[in-house]
């Protein structure tokens, strides 16, 4: 085991003190802890906590931590969950030597002392059922009753306790109780329970024992026969710790227990939007919610493993959340925090589409490729290391990064505008290809060749950069995106059943990614920070040579690189402005979770078939009469993303405070503009002029083009005249032009829009400048 930092460097806290103290007294000369998990399940986060604590301050006080199985119970536990338990620990980065120990090791010395308490008269045989001791054990503001057997006779519990052992009686039928304080304000002194009859085979001892002793019993004698010195606990065992001093003071003589094990409480880790409890975890494999144990969505360690999260992340985490005895449920993004900080100077940079749109740059020629130099880290990271990225005429960018009819503050590529190939070239978009749908199925752009470092000469700075990958060099790709298990923060506390609040897109799955080449070549446990998307490593069982499977670590939460950073910013500042907002996944998956069952089937017809973003669903499911507009506009045959955009985006920007019920245009006037849109009759620019006179006069959208002159400028000659004036007022650029630069084509169609207002067809005015320029 690596020490990682000297104590002192440590977060201090309050058992830290303790031992600290122990040690400067001389209590103790060696601190001995135990991690004692019962082999009933997989362990979780939770566990990490506990596994940092007791190995982490063995490690630094240079004492030793046992791991130590507490197998008392036949029925729920066995060899499997062992096998995981000490492959987690070890995973975490731990190890406990030759300190492993079984609780069931113990049975025989746990019976003899039970005889021994049984003679010293501080045991009992209770015949009493469950209930029956349940009802004798009175309540917190009165005290128990005696059990009629209280005052057998001692012969009579000994003879009785090893019939028990023998086998002669059923389950239920005794059971061994400690003669504790029936009127103790602490109900767990109130005669507990040390003893059970369980026919059941144990997967460690087999059918030797037909008695089982329960936790409050076993706990403290396991501790005291390994030398344990401090043992720690979750806060609920609070007050089993008196019933725990009892055992060890009336067990054992005192030259039994050198060390003598003290009992310290701490609290719990509770997770955001998960379960912790191996009970529900348990329920959540058996029953299929979850792929099996190791799924990744799972606070497991396995799950965790899976996903890849590194178990250093996961140790930092535990530091960060401290010991204390405050209860309270942490917020996962401490987490994901944690596994950031440790895959930033850890994960080269490649590229991933995860959603491609081809893209094909017209002016580049076919059959060529440039191998283009890309640096795996960024200059904070101070590593150095590069791979090569091959530059062609067809590639891929994010679906997402294009928009046709952009809004306002969206920054990325649209008709018209140029932006930068992250280490290649700046490349415009001239022209968008549609399917036979009316979908946009690939874009064209132009690239400007003197930009090969990514820098304009003419210094021009586009304000987005995307990452991309070369169509004909890219590997295929799944990629599978993890989301919180639960829509809500405390699906134990929310009432009903905890399962009713799993998150049906916890898991999302990308068939279509593709990712560029570097990767094929590296080694299978390879983790990468996938630009402007998150950290991404490949799945260790689906994964491979010839099917690619990447599961995604965690997001990146500033995903956007210089420029983009005011968009985004910006962007999330104008959703919300139209009642979207940036919104965090969680809230969106608290507001999905609300809907009523007709309001989600609206959600999923909006999202699955019309297409919509989810955000846009979100806004129209949850206001009626926004989503009345979006009918009557889908039943005049306006596409269903189109009407979306405009009334999710652009409406609420224009009439600002008004209510759809009292915006002063009849709804089928919105459609006759929209539809203008969608013919081409109109640019998205002018849309928005009318649409904001629209709302102001509630005119016909066709008499508001007629009347302020908005009508498309298809004339030619007019078009030409302004493209010869554009064309005379930058002479050194239709040099550069002649000479090759071709990439400059952009420049010129974004002058004269802005000659016309807007109100040309870019690819129009593409053409005629080609034509105008060829001469
Ligand atoms: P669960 O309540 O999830 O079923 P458990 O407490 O029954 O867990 P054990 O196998 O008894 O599971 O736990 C082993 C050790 O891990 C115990 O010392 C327990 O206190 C600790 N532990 C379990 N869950 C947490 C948690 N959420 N936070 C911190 N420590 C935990
Ligand atoms: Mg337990």
């Amino acid at each position: 085991m690596e020490p990682e930092k000297a104590p002192s460097e440590k977060p201090s806290h309050f058992i830290r003190d303790i031992i600290e103290s122990d040690l400067r007294s001389g209590k103790h000369r060696t601190v001995v802890t135990r991690f004692p998990p019962e082999p009933n399940g997989y362990l979780h986060i939770g566990h990490a906590k506990s596994i940092c604590l007791n190995f982490g301050l063995a490690r630094d006080y240079r004492g030793r931590c046992h791991l130590r199985f507490d197998d008392t119970n036949p029925e729920t536990e066995n060899e499997e969950f062992v096998e995981s338990i000490k492959e987690s620990v070890r995973w975490l980065g731990f190890d406990w030597n030759e300190h492993l120990y079984f609780a069931s090791d113990y049975f025989e010395r746990f019976y003899e002392v039970a005889e021994k308490l049984i003679r010293q008269g501080d045991a009992y045989v209770d015949s009493l059922s469950e209930e029956e001791i349940r009802e004798h054990r009175g309540t917190v503001t009165s005290p128990g009753r005696p059990s009629p057997y209280r005052d057998r006779p001692v012969e009579e519990n000994l003879d009785l306790f090893r019939r028990m052992r023998a086998g002669e009686f059923g389950d239920g039928a005794h059971v061994l109780r400690a003669r504790g304080d029936l009127a103790s304000p602490n109900m767990k002194m109130r005669d507990p329970l040390l003893y059970r009859i369980k026919h059941a085979s144990h997967y460690h001892t087999g059918d030797a024992w037909c008695i089982y002793p329960f936790y409050d019993y076993a706990h403290p004698l396991e501790d005291a026969i390994e030398g344990v010195t401090h043992s720690l606990c979750t806060l609920e065992f609070d007050n089993n710790r008196e019933v725990y001093d009892w055992v060890l003071e009336r067990g054992l003589k005192p030259e039994q227990i050198p060390t003598r094990p003290r009992q310290y409480e701490f609290s719990r880790l509770n997770l955001d939007y998960t379960v912790m409890s191996k009970r529900k975890l348990l329920q959540l494999v058996n029953e299929g919610h979850v792929a099996g144990w190791d799924d990744p969505r799972l606070p497991t360690l396995f799950g965790m493993r899976r996903r890849g999260i590194p178990p250093e992340a996961i140790r930092a985490f535990c530091d960060r959340v401290g010991v204390t005895k405050v209860e309270g449920s942490v917020d996962p993004e401490l987490l994901d925090h944690s596994i950031r900080d440790e895959l930033n100077a850890r994960a080269p940079r490649v590229m991933c589409v995860l959603q491609p749109l081809k893209v094909t740059i017209t002016n580049y020629p076919e059959g060529e490729v440039e191998w283009l130099d890309a640096p795996y880290w960024p200059h904070d990271i101070g590593k150095s290391g590069s791979r090569r990225v091959p530059f062609s005429r067809e590639l891929y960018i994010e679906r997402d990064d294009f928009m046709e009819t952009p809004s306002a503050r969206f920054f990325r590529l649209a008709p018209g505008r140029e932006v930068r190939l992250r280490y290649g070239y700046l490349v415009t978009c001239t022209e968008v290809v549609r399917d036979s749908g009316g979908a946009v199925s690939e874009i064209r752009c132009t690239y400007d060749p003197a930009t090969r470092s990514g820098e304009a000469p003419d210094g021009r700075r586009p304000k987005a950069t995307l990452h991309w990958v070369s169509a004909a060099h890219a590997l295929k790709a799944e990629v599978r995106l993890y989301n919180p298990l639960f829509t809500v923060a405390h699906p134990d506390e929310e009432g009903g059943d905890f399962k009713d609040y799993l998150n049906p897109e916890s898991l999302v799955v990308l068939e279509g990614a593709r990712i560029e080449p570097s990767v094929g070549g590296d080694p299978a446990d390879r983790r990468y920070q996938f630009e402007r998307q998150g950290y991404f490593w490949p799945d260790p069982v689906d994964s491979g040579p010839e099917r690619l499977v990447f599961n995604r670590i965690v997001p990146l939460r500033d995903t956007y690189s210089r420029g983009g950073r005011e968009e985004a910013a910006q962007e999330a500042s104008r959703k919300q402005a139209a009642g979207v907002g940036e919104m965090a996944l969680v809230e969106k998956q608290r507001r999905i979770s609300s809907f009523s069952e007709k309001a989600n089937q609206r959600y999923i017809h909006y999202t699955d078939t019309l297409g919509l973003h989810l955000e846009e669903a979100l806004v129209l499911v949850e206001n009626a009469s926004l989503a009345g507009l979006f009918d009557r506009l889908l039943s005049e045959g306006i596409p269903g993303r189109t009407a979306a955009a405009w009334l999710v985006h652009e409406l609420p920007r224009e009439y600002r405070s008004l209510s759809p019920e009292e915006m002063p245009f009849a709804p089928g006037r919105l459609a006759e503009l929209l539809a203008l849109v969608e013919q081409g009759a109109i640019t998205t620019g002018i849309a928005r002029d009318v649409l904001a006179e629209l709302i102001r006069t509630g005119d016909d959208p066709a008499a508001i083009i007629e009347r302020h002159g908005l009508q498309p400028l298809t004339d030619t000659s007019q078009l030409e005249r302004l493209i010869d004036g554009v064309l005379a007022s930058h002479p050194e650029k239709v040099r550069q032009y002649a000479e090759g630069k071709t990439g400059l084509m952009g420049f010129f169609v974004g002058q004269v829009m802005r000659k016309t207002g807007g109100r040309a067809d870019p690819s129009q005015v593409k053409s005629l400048l080609e034509g105008r320029l060829a001469e």
